[in-house]
């Protein structure tokens, strides 16, 4: 199958200095990590804390952003481009979370054009789609992520750079984690969607990560599941569980 475990550690707008000097030396001190080769980590602190986070991290993990703005930076008060990304020497960034979608509405249009930039300018992204409760209850769930998936390849033809994130809204940051069966069920779902959308070897290709609750608790029958290439973490990637997290895939 090839697809390296790739686990995110999404740490949101949370943390001063002297809590993110803890949380990595947390991370810099956990043994028995698998080798890169079988698990790309990769850190998504706040845009402030970059540069420290980079300098301070062990080399084997890498970075995110948590966002970028949706073209060449200007006049744009308050947005980080890609380009400073890239000049900062950060390789990703999370697109299209369910927090910006929803308080920020950034529509499955702008999300799209966002991660067509931000991949031109060579970053790598991690784009998270998900339907609400309301959604999922009134049986939508999978047409909300075609659509979202949908305005996506619209606008981007290489998808060797990019990461999927399933990320149901319902299960984001609530302790309500989706069924291993459940997230299995919608990843086969976006792989056939790339399959028959895309190409054969995009749906074979591309890492499908479940985001929404995942704990130490949990994440072992989670990273079980055929289509399930890993995990975004929120809450969790602030706690010393979340090295038992980068262990689920063993
Ligand atoms: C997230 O914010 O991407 C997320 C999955 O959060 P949590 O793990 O806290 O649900």
């Amino acid at each position: 199958m090839g697809r390296n475990f790739f686990v995110g550690g999404n740490w949101k707008c949370n943390g001063i200095t002297e809590e993110v000097k803890k949380i990595v030396n947390v991370l810099n001190a956990a043994a028995d990590v698998p080798p890169k080769e079988k698990l790309e980590v990769v850190i998504s602190p706040p845009f402030v804390f970059l540069p420290h986070v980079k300098s301070s991290l062990r080399q084997d993990f890498s970075l995110a952003a948590q966002n970028a703005w949706v073209r060449k930076g200007g006049a744009f008060t308050g947005e980080i481009s890609a380009e400073m990304l890239v000049d900062l020497g950060i390789p990703w960034v999370i697109l299209g979370h369910s927090e910006r979608r929803l308080l920020l509405k950034e529509s499955n249009e702008f999300v799209a054009e966002k991660v067509a930039y931000a991949l031109s300018q060579g970053l790598k992204v991690i784009v998270c789609i998900g339907e609400t409760l309301e959604q999922r209850e009134s049986g939508q769930a999978l047409i909300v992520v075609a659509e979202q998936l949908k305005a996506i390849s619209g606008k981007v033809s290489d998808w060797g750079n990019i990461v999927l994130a399933y990320e149901p809204v319902w299960a984001i940051g609530t302790g309500k984690v989706a069924t291993p069966a459940q997230a299995q069920e919608v990843h086969a779902d976006l792989r056939k969607w790339l399959k028959s959308h895309i190409n054969p070897k995009v749906a074979e290709t591309v890492r499908i990560i479940y985001g929404g609750s995942v704990t130490s608790a949990n994440c072992i029958e989670l990273a079980g599941q055929p289509d399930v290439d890993g995990f975004l973490v929120g809450g969790a990637s602030l706690k010393p569980e979340f090295i038992d997290i980068l262990k689920a895939s063993l």
